[in-house]
């Protein structure tokens, strides 16, 4: 079985645009991971020549009540099967209540987590993704996955966490 990479992360801050622009919308999903509902969708992805699964999760209403909890739920269930875990933040917007309820359950997790700065569309808004070092789980990257911008880089580190 291949390496698993979970996206996880509150709704809007662009995981499916990210799995998108990995993926380039050219791989097939697969549904052999077990554990696997209609709220992980799950992707074959390759990046320089390493096969690995990745795992857009979401899918739930963001108006529902006890959203929260069911995004640290999902961040649970993702982490349980995933060997890394990226944990998408919307720069632009900084840390909301959501984030940092995703943030602890992923530290109590023990597995290696990428911090990921989304919507950082271009070199100014690094700045923004400085405030991220404040949730305890490394340093940001920042990528803008809706431009491409430094998600190379980004899955550089992903590889090197598996
Ligand atoms: P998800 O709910 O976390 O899967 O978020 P989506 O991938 O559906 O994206 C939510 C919104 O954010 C969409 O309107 C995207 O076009 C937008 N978005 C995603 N990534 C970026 C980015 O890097 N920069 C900007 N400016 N917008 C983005
Ligand atoms: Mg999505």
């Amino acid at each position: 079985p291949l390496p698993i990479v979970a996206v996880v992360g509150r709704p809007n801050v662009g995981k499916s645009t990210l799995v998108n622009r990995i993926i380039g919308r050219r791989e097939a999903v697969v549904e052999d991971v077990p554990g696997v509902t209609r709220d992980r969708v799950t992707y074959e992805a390759n990046w320089r020549g390493r096969r690995f699964t990745l795992v857009d999760t979401g899918g739930w209403d963001p108006e529902a009540t006890g959203m929260a909890l069911k995004i640290a739920e999902q961040a649970q269930i993702a982490a349980e099967l995933a060997d890394v875990i990226l944990f998408v933040v919307d720069a632009s917007v900084g840390i909301t209540d959501a984030d940092e309820a995703v943030g602890a359950v992923l530290r109590r997790s023990g597995k290696p987590v990428v911090l990921t700065a989304n919507k950082v569309d271009n070199q100014l808004q690094e700045l923004e993704a400085n405030e991220l070092w404040a949730l305890g789980l490394g340093e940001p990257q920042p990528v803008s996955a809706l431009h491409g911008r430094s998600s190379g880089d980004l899955l550089d580190v992903v590889l090197n966490a598996l």
